[in-house]
């Protein structure tokens, strides 16, 4: 009688459920706990809330339960069906289980925290004992829970990005609130039509809320904002880390072009310079520091690049869009009358989404949000060993990245 009270108390059961029965399995290392109701108990209908008589019952179902100790916990019972006028026969809810589940709802919880923790499906698989099906499904439950649960909030300043789900040319476009760090869409590829499915699962309200996007200098994502988003052009910002990022790639290239032709002369003041011209110049060991002192007093068309690199930096630190495309003008002129080709061809890559470049000063946004959401989405996928397709990986980036409430209750 003791032990049936203490699970009747561990399982949180209320009346009209009860413990009838416990009893240990030692070979399997199992409390299986039975669970029963009184005779006469009226249920709900799960569609309509009706109160009804018990109709029948559905075959006995098991649910894993949080373990007592070593021991894996299996609750037993048999549903109740009702009968109801408007909705026919349908089995009533149970309050220690989500319909459909496998498991208790304090089990689910558990499971959510040590997938959390661990990051991982394979890692929550051996702590909980579960294989990959059913731990993958109580992920994708919680998802699907908080999906359902999550409001559409306004969202002033959002980025759109895309991220490689797996290597050769699959993508996929993310779209976050940069507010709240959180992943708000998903769609398939990194085209235009891509960036537009991502908007098309805001609401109208969403939409309509939307002050700035950031993005990279991809035309397709800036089609898909105008498409998408009212008064578009005045609200895409380009962000700064990308647009560095270009300018470090161009730097490269110029080294890369004049190291190759010094070598022909056996000059190889360029060799081992490599990262020193990638970094900014505050990045840089002493070290380094030096080396670049030494390499730049030689005159050469790498320092020079480096030196338009490294003043392009500036441009972000104008108070307003004005002054700052003042700035890149004067940087332009000086850049186009050189003779290095990558950086010209930055120059005017910049000069043409210009406005959208110093639209920065208004909106003051980058999608470093993204990128440090990216390393995380890239840490799991690691660490999980892939997520078997696509959907799965679209799936763990919510429940990772979405900011949903993904608790049973
Ligand atoms: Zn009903």
């Amino acid at each position: 009688m003791q032990d049936k009270e203490l699970y009747q108390h561990i399982l949180g059961l209320e009346s009209p459920w009860s413990v009838t029965e416990v009893k240990l399995d030692t070979e399997n290392q199992q409390i299986n706990i039975h669970v029963t109701h009184p005779e006469g108990t009226k249920f709900c209908c799960p569609a309509c809330d009706e109160s009804l008589p018990c109709y029948d019952h559905a075959p006995e179902r098991q649910w894993r339960h949080l373990d007592t100790c070593q021991f894996q916990m299996i609750l037993h019972a048999k549903v109740p069906r009702v009968n109801c006028p408007k909705h026919g026969v349908k089995q009533a809810d149970v309050p220690w289980a989500e319909k459909g589940s496998r498991f208790t709802i304090f089990f689910e919880r558990f499971a959510i925290d040590v997938l959390l923790a661990t990051q991982t499906v394979t890692g929550t698989m051996s702590i909980l004992r579960t294989k990959w099906d059913q731990t993958w499904n109580i992920l994708q439950r919680a998802v699907q829970r908080g999906k359902d649960r999550k409001e559409a909030k306004p969202l002033p300043r959002i980025g759109i990005d895309e991220k490689a789900f797996a290597k050769g040319q699959s993508y996929i476009t993310l779209l976050y609130d940069l507010d709240n760090s959180t992943v708000e869409a998903i769609s398939d590829g990194n085209d235009t039509d891509s960036g537009n499915a991502c908007f098309s699962q805001l609401s109208s309200e969403q939409i309509q809320s939307v002050e700035a996007v950031a993005m990279d200098m991809s035309a397709a994502y800036v089609k898909a904002t105008k498409q998408s988003i009212p008064l578009a052009e005045g609200k895409i910002v380009h962000d700064r880390f990308h647009v560095m990022q270009l300018a470090t790639k161009a730097v490269d290239k110029v080294r890369r072009g004049e190291h190759r032709q010094l070598k022909q002369d056996d000059d190889n003041r360029l060799a081992k310079t490599k990262y020193i011209w990638l970094k900014s110049q505050e990045n840089l060991t002493e070290k380094q520091q030096s080396l670049l002192k030494d390499v730049f007093t030689l005159q050469l068309e790498t320092g020079k690049a480096w030196a338009y690199k490294e003043m392009l930096r500036d441009l972000w630190h104008h108070d307003d869009a004005a002054s700052a495309t003042t700035y890149f003008k004067d940087w332009y002129r000086r850049v186009i009358h050189t003779k290095l080709e990558p950086m010209k061809k930055l120059a005017r890559t910049i000069k043409e989404r210009i406005e959208n470049v110093v639209s920065y000063c208004t909106h003051c946004i980058t999608n470093a949000v993204a990128e440090g959401m990216n390393s995380k989405i890239m840490s799991i996928k690691r660490r999980v060993g892939g997520y078997r397709n696509r959907e799965n990986f679209k799936t763990a980036i919510f429940f990772y990245c979405g900011g949903l409430d993904l608790y049973p209750r």
